[in-house]
């Protein structure tokens, strides 16, 4: 069980070789860093690990790299040089074509207790991705100890993220930002004090078909608002005029209406809808929007936000809640007219007392980019883990590490 795993917190580390696999996919132009908020997140996890007298090396990818041309974009240098500013101490970077190669070997073989070496962006070597056990071996054979930090990764079998714990000789931990997600993802899904109202929005149905299914099973109340929740009106019998529709997910609708029926759930969709004749083009250009009853869209309007009183509607549900989790916005928030259901319900988390949980990707930018981030108790950094684990899936980058 995920809530259960080793942490950083009580790993004996000194005088070992600790490889940490870190999150340090940080957006780049022109080779420089434009935000290191993601470096920031894994400083707790190096400092304890320094403190502790670990030799701590670090690995991470960035970005995709597709052919060898890619590698001279996607070096992982400028991130030693910012981190070193960072922990005010040196960091070693390790700049192998192969990851570990011989300048790996010797930095590592020089370092003393609380040194820091960065290894090369793992998606330099090809195996990376497909779990390969040479590129494994590689790695487990610089390390005694292993912690992975790497939420945003944790739903790929790679070999820096599960591959590599087969070959470590020694422990296994997740790191704080690890351990937080698990805390407040994995406590708000299994075991969730209640009532637990689940908020889905975003565009499509196809996209988060499991877990709607999932959490159907988990919450108390499932909110359905964006794009999403005009298949669901169509499939309850609405016309729902140009709005997004994904017609062979009709079924699937009506299906998940009837599960939440039988299991005694309540899913709500919204009464009424922000209408535009067309899909804002630049997505900030002004649209005069009107509101109509969801079962009143004009056959040549679409739905792009959910409505005023759907936001009371949504907003009483969510302030009943104990734990909420929500993820994807409820309208096109990129657009200011088209943003204020998102807004609305944004408002009502951060006055609950609830834990709330926000989901990674498009909701965690949509709270952040409207001014809520502080006021939420978790904004997940896993856009495709964190709907993974929503999912109920296990993570392979969690299910490898050991066990308290
Ligand atoms: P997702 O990545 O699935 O969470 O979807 C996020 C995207 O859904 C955002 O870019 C929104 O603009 C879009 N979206 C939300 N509501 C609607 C809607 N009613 N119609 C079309 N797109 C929408």
């Amino acid at each position: 069980m995920a809530l259960n795993k080793k942490n950083v917190e009580n790993l004996n580390v000194c005088g070992k070789r600790v490889l940490v696999r870190c999150d340090f996919n940080v957006p780049l132009k022109d080779g420089a860093i434009t935000n290191d908020n993601r470096i920031v997140a894994a400083l707790p996890t190096i400092r304890k690990l320094i403190e502790n007298g670990g030799k701590v090396i670090l690995c991470s990818h960035l970005g995709k790299v597709k052919t060898p041309e890619d590698k001279a974009r996607l070096t992982l240098a400028p991130v030693a040089v910012r981190l070193g500013e960072l922990l005010g101490k040196e960091v070693t970077f390790a700049c192998d074509d192969t990851v570990v190669g011989d300048n790996a070997r010797s930095a590592v073989s020089a370092m003393n207790d609380g040194d820091v070496v960065l290894l090369e962006n793992t998606r330099f070597r090809a195996e990376e991705t497909k779990n390969g056990e040479e590129f494994s071996k590689d790695l487990a054979s610089i390390a005694d100890v292993y912690v992975n930090d790497a939420f945003g990764s944790a739903h790929r079998a790679h070999c820096s993220t599960a591959g590599v714990t087969e070959f470590i000789s020694g422990e296994t931990a997740v790191g704080y930002l690890m351990n937080k997600e698990i805390a407040f993802l994995g406590n708000a899904v299994e075991n969730p004090e209640r009532p637990f109202v689940a908020i889905l929005g975003g565009a499509k149905v196809a996209d988060k078909l499991n877990v709607i299914s999932n959490l159907i099973e988990k919450c108390d109340t499932l909110i359905i608002g964006g794009g999403m929740a005009y298949t669901f009106l169509k499939a309850s019998g609405n016309e729902v005029g140009k709005s997004l529709v994904d017609n062979e997910k009709l079924d699937y609708c009506r299906e998940m209406m009837d599960k939440a029926k039988k299991l005694g759930k309540s899913l709500l969709l919204p009464v009424d809808t922000a209408i535009a004749g067309a899909f804002p083009n630049p997505i900030d250009a002004k649209v005069p929007a009107d509101y109509v009853a969801s079962c009143e869209i004009p056959a040549d309007q679409m739905g792009l936000d959910i409505g005023p009183k759907t936001c009371e509607l949504f907003a009483a549900a969510a302030k009943t809640a104990k734990t909420v989790v929500w993820n994807g916005p409820m309208g096109v928030f990129e657009n200011p007219t088209l943003a204020k259901g998102t807004i609305a319900l944004a408002q009502a988390l951060a006055e609950t007392d609830a834990t709330t949980v926000i989901g990674g990707g498009d909701s965690a930018a949509a709270v952040v980019q409207l001014g809520f981030a502080d006021k939420m108790s978790h904004i997940s950094t896993g856009g495709g883990a964190s709907l993974e684990y929503l999912e109920g899936k296990v993570l392979p980058g969690i299910d490898v590490i050991m066990d308290n």
